[in-house]
């Protein structure tokens, strides 16, 4: 499925996101950013050992040694994926507390990685379904999150072209049926 957001193009693809080959794609990565299971494991064997290694001179550097903080983002080269840069943010972990919170963070995920993909001058950028994995984030729910802020964006920027891949029919059809109903009011 595909939307027309002022001079801006919205995509819902179901697929594997380690195969798009846009100009970033987002990681749903965790704060060590040293990778882990799920996506963010799936990225890190595709892009190559050296993707790990640029992670590292970030958490020392740019980051003193931190984890990164959720609802922010960092970015990286591609490596040998065919996306020539990599966006790592960190979604929240649900476990039904604090909901407007939890969803405040993920919103704040696609918004820092949109705004530093736009500060870095791209123009294409894929996102995983952050936070619906491993993080248990309700899917109904954080596709509501996710397609608000990315249609609030696309709405005040000219960007170029968002995809949003998604792991199964079932996740995909999720996303469809929501941003079905939220274009109803753009
Ligand atoms: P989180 O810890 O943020 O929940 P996960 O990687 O566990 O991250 O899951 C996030 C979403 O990414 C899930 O919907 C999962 O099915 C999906 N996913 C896993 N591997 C891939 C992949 N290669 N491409 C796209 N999506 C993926």
């Amino acid at each position: 499925m595909e939307v027309h957001i002022q001079k801006n193009r919205l995509r819902l693809i179901s697929g594997d996101i380690t195969k798009v080959k846009t100009d970033c794609i987002v990681n749903a990565a965790n704060g060590t950013l040293y990778g882990g299971g799920g996506v963010d494991g799936a990225i890190h064997r595709a892009a190559g050992p050296k993707l790990l290694d640029e992670c590292k001179v970030i958490r020392k550097e740019q980051l003193k040694g931190e984890y990164l903080p959720t609802g922010e983002a960092v970015m990286t080269k591609g490596y040998e994926l065919p996306a020539k840069f990599v966006i790592h943010t960190v979604g929240p972990i649900w476990d039904g507390k604090d909901v407007d919170e939890k969803g405040k963070l993920l919103a704040h995920c696609y918004r820092n990685s949109l705004l530093l993909a736009k500060e870095k001058g791209l123009h294409s950028i894929a996102f995983p379904s952050i936070s619906t994995g491993a993080y248990r984030f309700p899917i109904e729910m954080a596709a509501e999150i996710a397609l608000k802020e990315i249609i609030q964006f696309l709405q005040e920027e000219t960007f170029g072209d968002v995809y949003m891949v998604l792991f199964s029919e079932k996740d995909y059809n999720i996303y469809k049926q929501t941003l079905e109903r939220l274009m109803e009011n753009v």
